[in-house]
């Protein structure tokens, strides 16, 4: 089933609950991929009804970003989310979701001033915003995210808490391709060679956990070798490589507990994110 209004998502929402039922949540972009299956599926282990959400949201694009080019495909969409188990598709269009005007937005400061939020100002705030706006809409008791938005799924667990949104959040890990590249709807973008060249990114992560395996503890040290690895490809521009605190995302120097190896890398003219988080 399909419902694209706020209204009759609301009353399907209530109805679900009233007959003693839970709701799960899979909020995404759409152009879904098995990454998006995954937490899908998880969602169906874990509620009674499950509700995907598909919008691109303006708020969280920049003004130079790819909101416009952003890949859809409902119809592609629809099969690979009924397929993992999905009820409800929830599409609704920018009219809906913000109205004329929408003048209140939600953020999450410090946790979102690093890595992503630095490189792409307001974007956690758009996204905040709107997956406030479909936890009101959908009423979910469980919302799952991916580890592949690592910043993003622990500023929306901090959203969650500090706002007491009464939800459970569940974070699935990455679901990659056989050659080790996370699966994202903008690997579309990329060319044939492109596709190649991305791999870099995960084996940059690879050489950071081989190296922490093996000893190593300064953060430095480690960086240098995964920029060294990714400066040796033509097409690869970084954005940055940081190794953070796993749980506040503080710079740290030294690697010592659990800490989050995070990159963004532009192949060519996309922007491709990818993290791996370990212990020390
Ligand atoms: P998006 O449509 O890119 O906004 O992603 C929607 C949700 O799917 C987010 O919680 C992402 O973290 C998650 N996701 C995207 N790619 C992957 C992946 N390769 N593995 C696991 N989860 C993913």
């Amino acid at each position: 089933m399909i419902i694209t209004t706020i209204k009759e998502m609301q009353a399907f929402a209530d109805v679900t609950r009233a007959a003693g039922k839970t709701i799960g949540l899979v909020p995404t972009m759409g152009y879904l991929h098995d990454g998006h299956a995954s937490l899908i599926k998880i969602a169906r282990q874990q509620a009674d009804v499950v509700v995907t959400s598909i919008y691109v949201n303006p708020t969280q694009f920049g003004p130079n970003e790819d909101f416009a080019a952003y890949p859809r495909d409902l119809e592609g969409d629809k099969k690979t989310a009924y397929a993992a188990g999905c009820d409800v598709l929830f599409v609704p269009d920018d009219r809906e979701m913000y109205g004329k005007t929408c003048l209140t937005t939600v953020q999450v400061k410090k946790l979102t001033d690093g890595l992503c939020g630095k490189s792409r100002p307001g974007h956690f705030e758009g996204v905040t915003t709107v997956v406030g706006k479909l936890f009101n809409i959908i009423k979910p008791h469980v919302a799952v995210f991916g580890q592949k938005d690592a910043q993003q799924a622990l500023v929306i667990k901090r959203m969650v808490q500090d706002l007491n949104f009464d939800i459970r959040i569940i974070i699935a890990p990455i679901v990659r391709e056989p050659d080790g590249l996370a699966m994202s709807s903008r690997n579309k973008y990329l060319s044939p060679a492109e596709r190649q060249d991305a791999l870099v990114l995960y084996r940059a992560l690879q050489k950071a956990q081989s190296s922490i395996r093996n000893g190593e503890t300064d953060a430095a040290i480690v960086i240098q070798a995964m920029t060294g690895m990714i400066a040796a490809i033509e097409s690869a521009r970084i954005d940055y490589v940081q190794i953070v605190d796993a749980e506040t995302l503080e710079t740290v120097n030294r690697i010592q507990g659990s800490v989050l190896v995070a990159l963004a890398v532009f192949i060519g003219r996309t922007r491709l994110i990818d993290n791996i988080i370990l212990n020390n």
